[in-house]
């Protein structure tokens, strides 16, 4: 005889992830013949508001990576742990989640992937109108506070003021909200220091004057804090307003989110503009330009590879005397050049917000965590995905790809 028995599931958090999760859960219960009550708690007045916000309007939904190995080497936390999420439920699974429901990505040449319409609108409807056909219950206003463990082995959320509701599971999928971490924290999960990822640099150096929006495509990036190793990076560099961007400035604010937090934002920076491989092939190319061009005058001839505007910065920077020729430099001023090129060194002094994508780095202890369920080691029946974790990847879509996976998995297995 068919159980007429109905499993009560609630999602804390509609968000990305628990939105995911939620349309997951809802497929598994049918295909399982399972009766389930599915309901999402948002505790603010709209449900998705950084898919809206994302990609600067556009969402980029994750990124062109198809090995599961080299997605997770996108995860400055959580590298490891997200291997088995990934072999589950990876890229190619988003990209073919969105088609089968009528929305198209589209790949940029950076790799990541955004909906042909541009607009972070079509996956919000996408999500709301799968969850209408799923009959999911989406409250808002409904902040939960408290989870707390029944007689029967229930679990009991209290919302708002004096409102109860009883689960068979709940997923916590409250992103990086202060509220989540101490939701989880009352029934016995332990949270990693939590600390800003991809920021910006602020720097004031003459060499970036006037310079916003001048990009070096190759540029090699040492990132030096004190006490603690230095941080590599490569890639596309972007002088800003206030200082350095772009996504290898990114990725580098990343990868040393913790320590840059633990220096008060305080460091030095060590540029190659030009991204040659040894200092030898720059000091080649500078004195290939001096002796081809010995008559000429140092502002008028430079590396193709620089703009003019930057090679003035450049040469303020060095204390040499606009008006020489090539060949009046002597042998310090060339090297002073060739210095600045290939080991340029400046001084952070804070951070800005990037604002085209921003995520927090720490959350809940992975270790107590099981990565094949997302549920807890600690409270049986609660679940976890997304961002509350202490998990978060660099720029481009990793974010995101980290609340599908983990909200798909846990959705697979809140019904049983
Ligand atoms: C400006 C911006 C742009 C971004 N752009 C991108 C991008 O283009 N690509 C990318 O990969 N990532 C991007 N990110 C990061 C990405 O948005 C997050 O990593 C992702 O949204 C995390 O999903 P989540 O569901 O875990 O958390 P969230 O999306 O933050 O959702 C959590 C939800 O839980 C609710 N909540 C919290 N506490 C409670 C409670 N106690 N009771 C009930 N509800 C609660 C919150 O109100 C919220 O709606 C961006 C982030 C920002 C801020």
């Amino acid at each position: 005889m068919k159980s007429t028995k109905i499993m009560n599931i609630a999602i804390v958090g509609g968000g990305a992830s628990g939105i995911f999760s939620a349309l997951r859960c809802a497929e598994v219960a049918k295909l399982k013949d399972i009766k389930a009550d599915i309901t999402v708690f948002e505790s603010s007045k709209n449900f998705l508001k950084k898919v809206k916000i994302s990609g600067g309007g556009r969402c980029n939904v994750t990124h062109h990576v198809y090995e599961a190995k080299k997605l997770c080497n996108n995860y400055p936390r959580g590298e490891k742990e997200l291997l088995s999420p990934f072999l589950a439920f990876q890229v190619i699974d988003t990209i073919k989640w969105f088609a089968d429901r009528g929305v198209k990505l589209k790949r940029e040449n950076d790799g990541r992937m955004f909906p042909v319409t541009d607009n972070s609108r079509t996956i919000i409807d996408c999500f709301m109108n799968e969850a209408i056909k799923s009959k999911i219950k989406l409250l808002n206003k409904k902040n939960v506070k408290k989870i707390l463990i029944t007689n029967n082995n229930k679990l009991s959320l209290e919302i708002n003021k004096n409102e109860f509701y009883e689960a068979d599971s709940v997923l916590i999928a409250t992103g990086s909200k202060p509220s989540g971490y101490r939701l989880a924290e009352s029934i016995g999960h332990t949270t990693t220091e939590i600390a800003p990822s991809l920021f910006t640099f602020n720097i004031k150096d003459i060499i970036l004057d006037d310079l916003q929006g001048t990009s070096f495509p190759h540029a090699q990036l040492i990132l030096k804090i004190k006490n603690s190793k230095p941080f590599y990076q490569e890639g596309p560099l972007l002088i800003t307003h206030w200082g350095l961007s772009g996504p290898s400035l990114l990725k580098l604010s990343a990868w040393a989110a913790r320590e840059m937090m633990h220096a008060n934002y305080k460091a030095k920076i060590f540029i190659n503009w030009l991204g040659y491989d040894s200092e030898n092939k720059v000091e080649k190319l500078i004195y290939l330009i001096k002796n081809n061009n010995t008559k000429s005058n140092i502002c008028n001839v430079y590396p193709n590879e620089l703009t003019k505007r930057f090679w003035l910065q450049l040469i303020i920077k060095c204390k040499i005397p606009k008006e020489k020729n090539w060949s009046e430099l002597n042998k310090e001023e060339l090297k002073k050049i060739i210095n600045n090129l290939f080991n340029c060194e400046l001084t952070i002094n804070g951070k800005s917000r990037f604002k085209e994508e921003f995520v927090e780095c720490g959350g809940i202890n992975l270790k107590e965590i099981n990565f094949k369920t997302m549920e807890s080691k600690i409270c049986p029946g609660v679940f976890f995905s997304g961002e509350i974790m202490d998990i978060d990847g660099i720029t481009g879509g990793f974010n995101f790809q980290n609340a599908w996976t983990t909200g798909w998995i846990a959705g697979n297995n809140m019904v049983r």
